[in-house]
């Protein structure tokens, strides 16, 4: 345990800091106590005995142990890490939408869902795909739930003999998972050379088994894709996999780089689902509740999870499954995650259509600056221009002993947090820089100065330091292989 200095105040757990007479009440155990509950009886529940404003500090101090978008720059490639505006905030804390049940008689709600309804409509709007269910609670729920409208449409239409979802090497591991949760196997689409999906590659994958690709079920893309690239051959590629009765999924999780820009259906998506916490500002991880919205084309919209907001004349209502004997069913309780809603909503009117534009526009202005800086300090994996993330690796520095766990330790001392690290998994030391609209140039240069400090010393030699870093967090390299292979969940052996 460091010891404790200046603001950095060291935090033993609760239970390490617990005295057999503190407590954070002053209830006396009464004297004539009997048990009138018959068998059951309470036995030791272990909480620390410690007083109130022990536990406060404990807390506060952990959170400032806590990086936080609200910190410092926070570049993680493929999250979209992005300021959440307070607007946002004061809107969800209203008292008319805070203090809300979900078991209100819908009669007593229709101002939240009035704003579902709207929501529905800008998500349509902006991706051009007009069924949209609002239910699923992540970004990896929302793939769930698409993956399960297809295979719902499949199943109903007949097709249930179509059990390949096609997947690219560089997907999210989320994608391949959701598509063996729903029972399909994957087949992986090479994507190395290139970093994109190429038109041959994708065929071989179409009709490896058959033919015609009468066993595929669909494919998921993310676009643009996790090296940080549009996918230009998407058009022919859809097309071939429509021809053939397959759905195009697509991983909405980079639609900051689209955002107001394009139109998903327009390059031929199916099913999309949507990072509210990402593309739309609201709270991401411990911030707060992800949310992860589907939307689907008309065609497909009957197989949508339930319940949906509907208007009928001037009133709205929620549309269950017994409704609709097409529907996949419910995927959740009750709504979806009803203040991130709000966040969204109250998020894309405070920037209207042409800010929704802008703000895709300054994010790959953005991510293009740093990889313009950077391009002759590290490898650049792929050419040309990127979208909303640059990706480079430690090509350059692994052989002087530097690695990018290096790199990323060594921003951590620079106290910013790093990028993503290692990911995509197809390009070898990979490092996915994602700055977002919201990030000022002067922070950018900031980042972009520390990336170059680490190169120029590299190259000199000067490198001993870096497998040091960091010498001022709280905790410093963590031996993460290892808890991954033996988690040791008790704080007491
Ligand atoms: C973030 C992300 C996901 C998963 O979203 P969650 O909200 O974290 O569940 C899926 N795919 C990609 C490409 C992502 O970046």
């Amino acid at each position: 345990m460091p010891e404790t200095r200046a603001l950095y105040q060291s935090e033993p757990l609760l239970w390490e800091k617990e005295q057999a007479d503190h407590s954070g009440t002053d209830w006396h155990t009464p004297s004539d106590f009997k048990n009138r509950t018959g068998q059951t009886e309470r036995g030791i529940i272990g909480l620390p005995q410690v007083t109130e404003p022990e536990v406060i500090r404990h807390f506060v101090r952990l959170s400032s142990w806590n990086y936080s978008i609200d910190n410092g720059i926070f570049p993680l490639g493929s999250c979209t890490m992005k300021h959440n505006p307070r607007l946002n905030e004061k809107m969800a804390r209203l008292e008319g939408f805070a203090h809300l049940h979900p078991l209100q008689p819908q009669e007593s709600v229709q101002g939240a869902l009035g704003l579902m309804y709207d929501l529905q409509n800008w998500l349509a709007e902006l991706t051009g795909l007009s069924g949209v269910c609002l239910t699923p609670a992540a970004g990896a729920h929302g793939e769930l739930a698409g993956i399960m409208t297809i295979r719902r449409a499949h199943d109903l239409n007949g097709q249930s003999q179509r059990k390949i979802i096609l997947v690219p090497d560089s997907a999210h591991g989320t994608n391949p998972a959701t598509a063996v949760l729903c029972g399909y196997q994957t087949r992986t689409i090479a994507t190395k050379d290139t970093g994109i999906i190429c038109l041959k590659a994708f065929e071989e994958a179409l009709t490896q088994t058959t033919e015609d690709g009468s066993d595929i079920a669909g494919m998921m893309v993310t676009n643009p894709n996790t090296c940080g690239l549009f996918e230009t051959n998407i058009m022919p590629i859809v097309d071939l996999l429509h021809k053939a009765g397959g759905y195009f999924y697509c991983d909405g999780a980079n639609f900051n780089a689209l955002v107001g820009k394009i139109r998903p259906a327009d390059f031929g998506v199916d099913v999309m689902h949507l990072n509210l916490h990402k593309t739309f500002s609201t709270p991401h991880g411990g911030g707060g509740p992800g949310s992860g919205p589907i939307c689907v084309t008309e065609h497909l919209a009957p197989y949508l999870p339930r319940p949906l907001v509907v208007k009928d004349k001037e009133t709205y209502r929620l549309e269950e499954e017994d409704e609709r004997d097409s529907s996949l069913g419910r995927l959740k309780a009750f709504q979806g995650q009803f203040g991130m809603h709000v966040r969204t909503l109250a998020y894309m009117l405070s920037h209207g259509q042409d800010g929704l534009k802008q703000v895709s526009e300054d994010a790959v202005l953005s991510a293009n600056y740093i990889l313009s800086q950077l391009k002759d300090d590290y490898h650049v994996p792929f050419e040309g221009f990127c979208m909303h993330e640059c990706l480079l690796t430690d090509q350059k520095q692994k052989d002087k002993g530097v690695s990018t766990m290096d790199i990323a330790k060594t921003i951590v001392e620079y106290g910013m947090h790093p990028m993503t690290v290692y990911f995509p998994l197809v390009v070898q030391g990979a490092m996915l820089i994602e700055p977002t609209e919201t990030e000022s140039k002067e922070n950018i240069d900031r980042f972009i100065r520390v990336m170059k400090d680490i190169a120029t010393d590299t190259q000199s030699g000067d490198t001993a330091q870096f497998h040091t870093f960091p010498l001022s967090a709280p905790r410093r390299r963590l031996d993460e292989v290892k808890a991954a292979r033996e988690p040791n969940l008790r704080w007491r052996a």
